[in-house]
């Protein structure tokens, strides 16, 4: 699922090719992929609209037209916005000169929302942001009784964050993806929040992480899969100490770790 670096790498990417162009034409391919408003009334809204920007809130993309209206896309698991025609295209919108962007999705986890105004998406902490300062994350995790994992993974309290860079922060945090979010110390606190945006920039550095189907505007893979320490490794020597990594389900999802550097 693209996590905020790879919707981050999209979103550059697909800015300088759209902005400032107008939506002549929009075709619904599966109405399944529009979500709350009925595919006409969709198309009624978005045809004839300039894109303005891209703007990004954790996963999303926020598509800002002209008008003030916007257009929010969540990727869900394989959901990409391309230039070329495949055969998972769902939404084509077309600019003038017969040239189109496409909203493709093989599994159909995605969405795509229309909004009068600045969307409320009700989303916690941007990682990266000002904001997401030591002792909000402090606050948050003293708060939760939950494995710090699941914490990290709730998109209101810290949002952007998916499987694969809660998993890798964690592990060059030492810590354990099971620990009690509120069991954490201050000094713990301190080396996660370094590693949550450490983990992230360099994901970012390598425009994200491609398993399958994650591609940015111009179809160009990310290749911090080559750079992953604990996610995916299952058996595999800890890059720390050669301990296999240990691949548990917790929080009902594939956790990975090693069980020697993570307390
Ligand atoms: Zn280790």
């Amino acid at each position: 699922m693209p996590e905020l670096p790879e919707v981050e790498t999209i979103r550059k990417g697909l800015l300088p090719l759209v902005k400032r162009k107008t939506i002549r034409k929009v075709v619904v391919i599966d109405k399944r992929v529009i979500k709350d408003i009925a595919p006409k009334e969709f198309i009624a809204e978005i045809t004839g609209e300039k894109i303005a920007d891209i703007e990004r809130r954790a996963k999303y993309l926020l598509f800002k037209f002209k008008s003030g209206k916007y257009m929010v896309v969540h990727l869900g698991m394989t959901g990409r916005l391309i230039f070329t025609k495949d055969k998972y295209v769902k939404v084509e919108f077309k600019f003038s000169g017969n040239k189109s962007f496409y909203y493709s999705d093989m599994r159909l986890f995605g969405k795509i929302r229309f909004y009068d105004s600045y969307p409320n998406l009700d989303l916690g902490y941007e990682p990266l942001s000002k904001e997401f300062t030591f002792n909000v994350l402090k606050d948050i995790l003293n708060k939760c009784k939950g494995i710090i994992k699941s914490v990290l993974l709730d998109q209101k309290l810290v949002a952007g964050l998916g499987n694969i860079y809660v998993l890798e922060s964690l592990f060059y945090a030492g810590i354990n993806p099971q620990r009690r979010a509120n069991s954490l110390k201050d000094n713990e606190i301190k080396k996660l929040y370094f590693e949550i945006k450490n983990v992230l920039k360099k994901a970012l550095n390598s425009r994200g992480t491609s398993f399958s189907s994650y591609v940015d505007a111009k179809g160009k893979k990310g290749s911090f899969q080559q750079k992953l320490s604990v996610y995916g490794k299952k058996d595999l020597p800890c890059p720390k100490c050669k301990t296999p990594i240990k691949r548990i389900n917790a929080g009902n999802r594939g956790t990975y770790f090693c069980p020697n550097c993570q307390k």
